[in-house]
């Protein structure tokens, strides 16, 4: 579903990015952990072409994103076609970035009609059954401030899931949560994982990982340091960079 090889990303003359291989298979799971700056974030905003690619090739589905290749020279889609390529990935952040003004139910409804011309009718109905199939199914009507963070944040995969992306990114989702409300949201994922939705997740959450992941990838100073199983990486880390940081974040 997702394919980078030597994928790299810069800011001015620093390597955030470096020779970056790797797969995500269709209907797995993947969780990204590691030390803050080390690329986690700049490397799902690569899969979302949120931010433009130095070097390599980065492909989802069999689309190369972002980019059209031609006699092996990359030569940039114009912005129309990458929003097109965009809808197919689902994107939650760490900091909900729902839509204040808006109640729950349009904060749902808004891209299906906005963006893909679906009825309003059809897409109040189906935000409906998202926000039943996330344990929300009474708050439609409240507006994202009368919310917990936790319930803001299935909200906001509600609304992701609207678009019916083919591929979901979570930037730390549960970072700004309050202890307590972590499990319902690790709940609604660990949900979606098991429907089949293919995943890419930047994580603290060891025990999600474990539980939940079928690959872990550790990053460190934007490279991937180590990969594998998560029960594998967790208990019998193969590199030391991985032991030095596992023993400080377990
Ligand atoms: P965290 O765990 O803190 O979220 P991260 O692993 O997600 O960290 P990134 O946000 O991907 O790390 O950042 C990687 C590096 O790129 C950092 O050194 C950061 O300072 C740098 N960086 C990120 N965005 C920009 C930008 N727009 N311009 C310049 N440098 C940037
Ligand atoms: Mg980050």
């Amino acid at each position: 579903m997702v394919r980078m090889r030597g994928l790299s990303k810069r800011y001015g003359h620093r390597e955030i990015l470096r020779h970056i291989d790797l797969d995500v298979r269709a209907g797995s799971v993947m969780c990204i952990i590691g030390p803050s700056g080390s690329g986690k974030s700049t490397l799902l905003n690569c899969i979302n072409h949120l931010e433009r690619i130095d070097g390599g090739r980065l492909w989802v589905g069999n689309e190369l994103v972002g980019y059209r290749e031609h006699n092996g020279k990359l030569y940039e889609l114009p912005e129309r076609q990458v929003a097109r390529m965009r809808q197919r990935v689902g994107m939650v952040f760490q900091s909900f970035n729902l839509f204040s003004h808006m109640s729950v139910l349009n904060n749902i409804t808004e891209a299906p009609v906005r963006v893909k011309g679906v009825k309003p009718a059809e897409a109040r109905a189906k935000a409906q059954a998202l926000l039943e199939r996330v344990g929300l199914g009474d708050k439609g009507a409240m507006f994202p401030a009368q919310l917990s963070g936790g319930q803001q944040q299935r909200v906001a995969i509600a609304r992701a899931l609207a678009m019916e992306p083919e591929l979901m990114l979570f930037d730390e989702p549960t970072s700004a949560l309050d202890p307590e409300l972590v499990g319902e949201v690790l709940a609604v994922m660990k949900d979606l994982a098991r429907s089949g939705m293919t995943m890419v997740v930047v994580t603290h959450e060891m025990g999600f990982a474990r539980e939940v992941g079928d690959d872990l990838v550790f990053m460190d100073g934007g490279v991937v340091v180590e990969r594998g199983h998560p029960r594998e990486v967790l208990t019998a880390p193969r590199e030391q960079r991985t032991r030095d940081f596992l023993s400080r974040v377990l």
